[in-house]
């Protein structure tokens, strides 16, 4: 893909993450990026709209140097605004990118992830916000869900957003990738919403989209007594199945 091909896909992504119709980000709320190459990606600026932005407000900004903060174990709110200033590769630029920058730079450490939409989708929020958040995110309700979604994804509980969450983050995907010998395609994270993450946008839009969903399953499974999850057998089985691989990669 050129750059420009790169941009606009993130364009286009963002635009569907903003749509207020699917109610999934409103306002300034969720952020984008797309890896540009190695060491490089486009990231929303802060303040922007995803339902409204043009490619102009994607700025692009150095991996390694904007993750550099997470290494101080010291580093205060000025430090993050300090490095994420120094992390711009377009000297001359005043925006700032979005705070959960660090975030989205420390994920493309994996090289399957080449797009990444954050949002706070209002069913999946529904539960992330409920007192049963942790069991509503724990598993896999059809064959549809596992592969859309994979056979689990990351839970994290509540802790400040920007510098910490960017900790918490990178440690609970370093644990899923040791377990599941693959990087998760989403992270659920407590009293605040979705990260989506794939080798396309395509990808990402879908696994945004099939959460969303499955967020509605589980609070009508909840409504019926609770939500009874496939076991995991089944869920390894659809996992693994060629003809699931294959449905999975022409859904994209
Ligand atoms: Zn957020």
């Amino acid at each position: 893909m050129s750059n420009n091909d790169i941009l606009q896909a993130l364009a286009d992504m963002s635009h569907y993450m903003g749509d207020p119709n699917r109610g999934y980000a409103i306002l300034g709320e969720g952020n984008t990026s797309a890896r540009l190459d190695k060491d490089t990606i486009y990231i929303k600026a802060s303040g922007t709209s995803l339902g409204t932005m043009t490619r102009d407000d994607f700025l692009p900004v150095s991996i390694s140097r904007v993750t550099q903060v997470l290494e101080n174990p010291n580093a205060t709110d000025d430090d993050v605004r300090d490095c994420l200033r120094a992390s711009l590769c377009n000297a001359n630029e005043k925006r700032l990118p979005s705070v959960e920058t660090m975030l989205h730079a420390l994920l493309y450490a994996y090289p399957e992830y080449n797009f990444i939409a954050h949002t706070h989708p209002v069913a999946c929020n529904g539960l992330l916000c409920s007192v049963n958040a942790r069991e509503a995110m724990s598993g896999r309700l059809c064959p549809d869900h596992v592969v859309m979604m994979g056979r689990a994804s990351v839970f994290v509980p509540y802790v400040d957003p920007g510098l910490v969450l960017a900790r918490e983050v990178r440690d609970r995907v370093r644990r899923f990738v040791e377990e599941e010998h693959e990087p998760p395609k989403a992270i659920m994270l407590e009293n605040h919403g979705l990260f989506a993450l794939g080798a396309t946008a395509k990808a990402v839009m879908n696994i945004t989209a099939m959460a969303e969903k499955m967020a509605h399953v589980v609070i009508g499974a909840y409504s019926a007594g609770g939500p009874q999850f496939m076991t995991q057998q089944d869920v390894d089985r659809i996992a693994t199945r060629p003809d699931e691989k294959y449905r999975q990669q022409e859904i994209g």
